[in-house]
């Protein structure tokens, strides 16, 4: 295993001359883009970029314009070192962390809105959100010209709205979506489970008991999604601060509300545990669980 810490660039150009020659040696290339403050929910996605490509690219890049006004960008963690650190026990050959001003340059005034896919669940919490999600993922894609890039089904909508971009607007990259890495205990890993106090990181639980809850009540035959979903909201509640975004059910390729579990549903929740937002969610089964 390569242990010695990734190439970093943090320019364009840089990370055009490192991929020209990589290119012209026919690799394959996949990019994992994250925001960074890496756990192995990240590290599983470099590892299929590495089984699947020739070359791996790794962005880390914080990009403030898929951040709310009152949300949590300035005090996202930053840990380049660490990250550095940890890919190195990984496969990657390339590590791209820009500037702001190497992403936005001053007078940059295009953004890419994605259709109906991104207007519910994060979509109507997180307004602009998947419009900067979606256009730093456009912008990664045309710096790197990527032959696949790997995203992970913890954000399962986010993926949606990438496959979605990258369809209609013609971008030659082969979508990959990885399963959730959780916790020994349940919880999903996330960047943002480190504001979590001791105690709030119990409760943050619910979440994967809700999810779990869901699954059983599938599994038992229970076809209705209100009654999955009220059963899910009274388990979720039982954490006294939590505070619930959304519990949906809903359709896994168009996100619409479903009202009887008849096929493949997602379940998808959004809670609010000790101020610190948590997402999660699983697909039912129910032709297999029954
Ligand atoms: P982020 O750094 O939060 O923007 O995440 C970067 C990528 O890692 C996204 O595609 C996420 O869906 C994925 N990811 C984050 N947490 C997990 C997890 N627990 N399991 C799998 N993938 C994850």
């Amino acid at each position: 295993m390569n242990s010695s810490p990734p190439k970093l660039v943090t320019t364009v150009a840089q990370l055009r001359e490192e991929l020209r020659a990589v290119r012209r040696a026919g690799k394959r290339i996949g990019l994992v883009p994250t925001m960074g403050a890496l756990h192995e929910g990240h590290l599983s996605l470099v590892r299929a970029a590495a089984a699947e490509c020739d070359y791996s690219v790794v962005s880390i890049y914080v990009n403030p314009s898929q951040f709310g006004p009152s949300e949590d960008l300035a005090k996202y963690p930053r840990t380049l070192h660490n990250d550095l650190a940890l890919l190195a026990g990984c496969r990657t050959d390339l590590v791209f962390a820009p500037s702001d001003g190497e992403v936005y340059p001053r007078g940059h005034a295009t953004w890419v809105e994605v259709g109906p896919v991104a207007a519910p669940l994060e979509g109507a919490c997180r307004p602009g959100h998947f419009r900067g999600v979606a256009t730093v993922v456009l912008k990664l894609f045309n710096m790197v010209q990527p032959d696949a890039a790997y995203f992970g089904q913890k954000d399962y909508q986010q993926a949606l709205v990438i496959r979605r971009m990258a369809a209609d607007l013609d971008v030659p990259v082969a979508v990959r979506v990885c399963p959730i890495v959780r916790e020994p205990d349940g919880l999903a890993m996330s960047s943002r489970n480190r504001y979590l106090s001791p105690t709030a990181r119990q409760r943050a639980l619910v979440l994967w008991k809700g999810l779990q809850l869901a699954q059983e009540l599938a599994a038992g035959g229970e076809r209705n999604a209100a009654v999955i979903a009220t059963r899910m909201r009274e388990i979720i509640e039982t954490a006294a601060d939590a505070r619930i975004d959304y519990i949906a059910l809903v359709d896994p390729e168009t996100l619409a509300p479903v009202d009887v579990v008849a096929g493949q549903t997602l379940v998808a929740l959004a809670v609010k545990i000790e101020n610190t937002r948590l997402i999660d969610n699983c697909l039912l089964e129910p032709g297999r669980l029954s």
